[in-house]
């Protein structure tokens, strides 16, 4: 075929050969001042990055980025989801034979990326790999997870249920999530689902690299050591299938055997899911503790009312960390509680240490690329300035009693961290170029040698000067200039007027319009000679800045320490900012199941409504007392139900941060777990979420809720007809009460308030609002007992519903109230209706058959299927 014979050159044939080198990655191919891509790759850059798609010959398919900018690219493909390989050519091309030599660089990927341009300062961006020990349907089935952060070499893994490998990568939110790749080429339906579910990039890698004999080969090479003991691991623990998955990638993406090149990452540390209290992936979308429902913003999420209250990109990173796994060991937790007092009780502590913290530059993002070799000459003097901070942290921390642990380490870091940055601070200027292709990042007086080849150059320019001056003394020429010019370098200059008055010994160098150039042997002596030192000064700059490097490295440890130190410290200051703004109050922590909040607030609304927001108290299983466990909260569309059950849950979960809540008072019962289910018909879940959706997230939360553990249940059940939802609502909130669970369960089912009476730890609350003439004026006030009506139609006027239907409605409404004199009983204790009954709705339907075998499902002995097909049959029966 002609085609193939025209693009069948050695370029070609090139970018071929690296193309198959590296499945799934765009590959960048430099020619000339473009990285060019083709064929596919083509087309998907001019979808993604919309530069101009043309054709190198018929039928491939070219498209190309300047080289200059490449960098704004990698970021936009990078951001699309795009593994990106980027070939250069690594030979000069004028000096090649046949043609250029090319390899691959670097090959970026959105969960191994290390530059400061590629990434987000405020967002972790961690790499994960999930391999599962059993097949599909085993609902019995382990799972294991590794993720790593290259830019910052954190890195974990855990072995665990397979359901639960969901709700775990929602707390990491990986970048990239690798699998074992399968013979068919897709992801495994389940492997599919979750990043479908949660939308990460996913990346299919060789089985062999998840194999245990590999895995546990790759990671004892990498940290040097004989076995793997010493990280409370063995060769056989199913963990270490995915962490080896990680190690390959990570080395091949770095494109590097050498474990020095990841040397800043920290050995796989095991996760204990016990250690923390359990947010599951619903809970955490739907109390928006990282981002908005609506929006997917962090404005207006937990995180978002701390986050601008951290000084640092660590802190901000750690941030995110702390609310995805809050604490459930009461002396922890404490002991981030004391810091936070004694920062909200001492403004001048809260001062000193804030003006430490603003200074510090993102110290274990410096060290990843330090140890990935891709580290700026702005790095390393960003390093230096932040090594120098360790002794007024020191100073800032020292006779703190809540910090004597913390001091004492810093204590121990002043020695090793002022001579590193001593000798950066003398070593370096104070604000380098941004690379180092022309130098300037060592400063004056630091290497002779160095400040020889500069003298050099500086020299030059006197030289010049006297030079020019002796030419124009010597030929009796005013007019005479010596100058420089990037391509032809130096020379002297000539108006075309005199160019016949040029001396003998002067060479011929340029022709101008206006002017003639010359050189001389003199000068191009001199032009070697200053070439060669500038050329030179930035060799030795290089020499000099790898150097400084290695000490850098040397001090990983420390610096590291001294990262994380700071990092908590920023949480932790954030924490007690936002106290004393928003009159926070220490939460006390308490061993019993108990919740009791005075004037709690929304976290959130609390800062948007200020003064008009009303806080409400709340009381749940108090010890002593006959109290209650469960509080079923009625009241009008818009009154405030869905906010108060989510601020009970969110200063729970805060309360385990060892941050303070938006409340006067709290006692708090320690939580092993935090539910949040939301019904799906309820706006917040428009368009995301199935009835079957949440049935399954319920039946998740009826298995696995203990006493201990805080269930926020808002509108469930309403996503499918009345009865059956008011059934099933019906049915979870028995389970849950006899199971005395801590629950909020906000419902618009008004016949489910009757389970106060025949439950002693089931109570009622009731959103108030106040008639005023024919409207309604909501109080957003909690109060006990039931509401007797749900004011819809009060509530539709609001909306803007046409005068005529409301009235209407109001008509009926009067009508059927009349009528509907019999209210409905307890399942338990069904009233038979009578016939004089005119509207026995509810009452007759409770004599179903259909509510017996409802009321004979075991919820506890049913997973998700089973429910489900249990659903099934009961609506074909209807
Ligand atoms: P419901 O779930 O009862 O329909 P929401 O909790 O969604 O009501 O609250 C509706 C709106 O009412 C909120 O967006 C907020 O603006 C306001 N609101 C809720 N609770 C309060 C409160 N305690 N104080 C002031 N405004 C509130
Ligand atoms: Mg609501």
């Amino acid at each position: 075929m002609p085609q193939k014979a025209k693009q069948d050159t050695p370029a070609m044939r090139q970018y071929h050969r690296f193309k198959e080198q590296h499945p799934g990655c765009l590959l960048l191919f430099r020619m000339g001042d473009f990285y060019e891509l083709f064929f596919d790759d083509a087309v998907t850059a001019h979808q993604t990055l919309g530069v101009t798609l043309t054709q190198r010959t018929e039928g491939v398919p070219m498209a190309g980025v300047p080289y200059h900018a490449v960098e704004t690219y990698l970021r936009r493909l990078i951001a699309a989801g795009h593994r990106v390989a980027v070939c250069d050519q690594v030979e000069d091309a004028k000096q090649a034979k046949g043609v250029v030599k090319r390899d691959v660089t670097r090959v970026i990927t959105p969960g191994t990326l290390t530059d400061e341009t590629l990434l987000d300062a405020a967002a972790e961006n961690p790499l994960a790999a999930v391999a599962f020990h059993s097949n599909d349907n085993d609902p019995d089935g382990t799972a294991s997870l590794a993720w790593c952060e290259l830019s910052t070499g954190r890195f974990a893994l855990t072995t665990l249920p397979a359901g639960r490998v969901g709700d775990e990568l929602a707390r990491i939110t990986p970048s990239e999530l690798l699998y074992c790749d399968t013979a068919t080429g897709d992801a495994p339906p389940r492997v599919q689902t979750l990043s479908d579910r949660l939308g990460y990039p996913l990346t299919g890698r060789p089985p062999y690299t998840f194999r245990p004999a590999e895995s546990a080969q790759i990671l004892k090479q990498q940290y040097r050591v004989k076995t793997l003991q010493g990280f409370g691991l063995s060769d056989t623990d199913p963990a270490i299938q995915p962490a080896g998955a990680v190690l390959h990638y990570l080395r091949e993406t770095q494109r590097t055997d050498d474990a020095d090149r990841l040397a800043h990452l920290h050995p796989p540390k095991r996760f204990d899911p016990a250690q923390h209290l359990v947010v599951d992936a619903t809970s955490l979308a739907s109390l928006e503790v990282l981002q908005t429902l609506r929006t997917g913003q962090t404005q207006g999420s937990l995180l978002g009312v701390f986050l601008p209250r951290c000084h640092t990109a660590m802190g901000k990173r750690q941030l995110k960390h702390w609310l995805c796994y809050p604490l459930i060991n009461p002396q922890q937790i404490e002991q981030r509680q004391q810091v936070v007092e004694s920062l909200v009780h001492d403004s001048r502590f809260a001062d000193d240490l804030a003006a430490v913290l603003n200074q510090l530059h993102d110290v274990p993002r410096i060290l990843g690329r330090l140890a990935v070799r891709r580290a700026t000459p702005r790095d390393l003097v960003a390093l230096g300035q932040s090594a120098a901070l360790i002794q007024p942290l020191h100073h800032a921390l020292a006779d703190r009693p809540a910090l004597t642990d913390t001091a004492k380490l810093a204590g121990e870091l002043i020695d090793p961290l002022t001579d590193l940055a001593d000798t950066l601070t003398t070593a370096c200027v104070e604000s380098p170029p941004g690379h180092l292709r022309e130098g300037g990042l060592i400063a004056d007086g630091y290497d002779t040698q160095l400040d020889h080849f500069r003298s050099l150059q500086n020299d030059a320019h006197t030289w010049l000067a006297d030079y020019q001056k002796r030419l124009i003394d010597e030929c009796g020429l005013n007019s005479i200039k010596v100058g420089y010019n990037k391509v032809f370098g130096y020379y002297i200059e000539l108006s075309a007027a005199n160019k016949d008055k040029a001396p003998e010994s002067w060479h011929r160098k340029q022709t101008l319009k206006n002017a003639e150039r010359f050189i001389t042997d003199e000068l191009k002596k001199f032009e070697g000679e200053v070439l060669s030192a500038e050329s030179r000064a930035v060799a030795r700059e290089q020499h000099l800045f790898d150097q400084l490097q290695d000490l850098a490295r040397q001090q990983t440890d420390q610096l590291r320490a001294f990262a994380e130190l700071t990092a908590d410290l920023d949480v932790l200051s954030a924490f007690a900012a936002v106290a004393s703004r928003h009159r926070y109050v220490r939460p006390t922590l308490v061993d019993e199941p108990a919740l009791h909040l005075t004037q709690a607030r929304h976290p959130v609304l609390d800062q948007t409504l200020a003064e008009s927001f009303v806080p409400n108290d709340l009381t749940l299983s108090e010890p002593d007392d006959d109290q209650a466990t469960l509080a079923l909260i009625t009241g009008p569309n818009m009154a405030g139900k869905s906010t108060y059950i989510r601020q009970t849950a969110l200063l729970t979960l805060l309360a385990h941060t060892g941050a303070f809540v938006p409340a006067d008072a709290a006692t708090i019962g320690l939580t092993d777990r935090i539910f949040t289910r939301v019904g799906s018909a309820d706006e917040l879940h428009a368009g995301q979420s199935t009835f079957m959706v949440e049935m399954t997230e319920t039946a998740n939360l009826c298995h696995h809720a203990t006493p201990r553990s805080l269930v926020i249940l808002d509108e469930i059940g309403r996503g499918t007809s009345t009865l059956d939802g008011l059934s099933l609502a019906w049915a979870i909130a028995e389970h849950l009460a006899a199971r005395n669970t801590r629950t909020l369960f906000a419902t618009h089912y008004h016949e489910l308030t009757q389970l106060a009476d025949s439950h002693a730890n089931i109570t009622n609350l009731h959103v108030t609002v106040r008639e005023w003439k024919d409207d309604i004026v909501f109080l957003h006030q909690i109060a006990p007992g039931a509401t007797d009506r749900s004011y819809g139609i009060h509530v539709a006027k609001i909306a803007g519903l046409p005068p005529n239907i409301t009235t209407r409605a109001n008509d009926l409404l009067q009508q059927l109230a009349v009528n509907h004199h019999t209210t409905p009983t307890t399942p338990a204790a069904p009233k038979p209706a009578t016939a004089t009954d005119p509207m026995p709705l509810f009452t007759e339907m409770l004599e179903h058959p259909i509510i017996d075998q409802l009321r004979q499902l075991d919820l506890n002995e049913l997973n998700p299927m089973q429910a489900f097909d249990a659903l099934r049959r009961l609506q074909q029966d209807i």
